[in-house]
C-alpha cells in the first residue's frame, strides 16, 4: 500500500504522461499542505509560495481537471459559486463541516455516520462501489 504524498501523486501523473514540471509539482505541495478545500484560483496564488512562480491559470485548471479523472482530488460542494477542491486519498474518508458565516471548513474525523447506510443502500438498490461526500452545514463556534 503506497502512501499518498506529493510522490505518489507525481508518480499517478507522470504515469499518465503528465510532465511535472517545478510549477505543477509546486500546485501539488500547495495542495498537501492546504487546510481547508481550496478554489483554483487560491491554488494558483498559493502555488507561488511553493515553486517560487506563479502557474498559469490554465496549468492549474487542466491539472485539477486531470486530477479529478484520476480521482486523486475531488470537488466539495460549499455552496459557493465557484468550485472547491482538495486531495482525495483513497484510504482516507471525506465528510464536511461548513460554516455558512465565515466559510470555514472541518473535515469530519469521526466514523462516517452513514457507511451502515450505504452498505443498506446498495443492497437494497442492487448498486456497487457507492461512495458519497456529506456536507452539514451551520455556524461554527466562532461565529455564534
Ligand atoms: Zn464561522
Ligand atoms: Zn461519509
Amino acid at each position: 500500500m503506497t502512501h499518498f504524498s506529493v510522490d505518489s501523486v507525481t508518480e499517478s501523473l507522470r504515469q499518465e504522461g503528465l510532465r511535472i514540471t517545478k510549477n505543477r509539482r509546486g500546485i501539488l505541495e500547495c495542495l498537501f499542505a492546504a487546510k481547508e478545500p481550496m478554489s483554483l484560483q487560491e491554488i494558483q496564488d498559493s502555488a507561488l509560495k511553493f515553486s517560487g512562480t506563479k502557474p498559469d491559470y490554465a496549468t492549474v485548471f487542466r491539472m485539477i481537471l486531470l486530477m479529478e479523472k484520476l480521482h486523486l482530488v475531488h470537488k466539495v460542494n460549499l455552496q459557493r459559486p465557484c468550485s472547491y477542491y482538495e486531495l482525495r486519498d483513497p484510504h482516507k474518508h471525506y465528510d464536511h463541516l461548513i460554516c455558512k458565516k465565515c466559510a470555514h471548513v472541518v473535515l469530519i474525523d469521526i466514523p462516517c455516520p452513514i457507511g451502515d447506510t450505504e452498505q443498506k443502500l446498495a443492497k437494497k438498490y442492487g448498486f456497487s462501489d457507492l461512495s458519497h461526500s456529506l456536507e452539514f452545514f451551520g455556524t461554527c463556534s466562532q461565529c455564534v
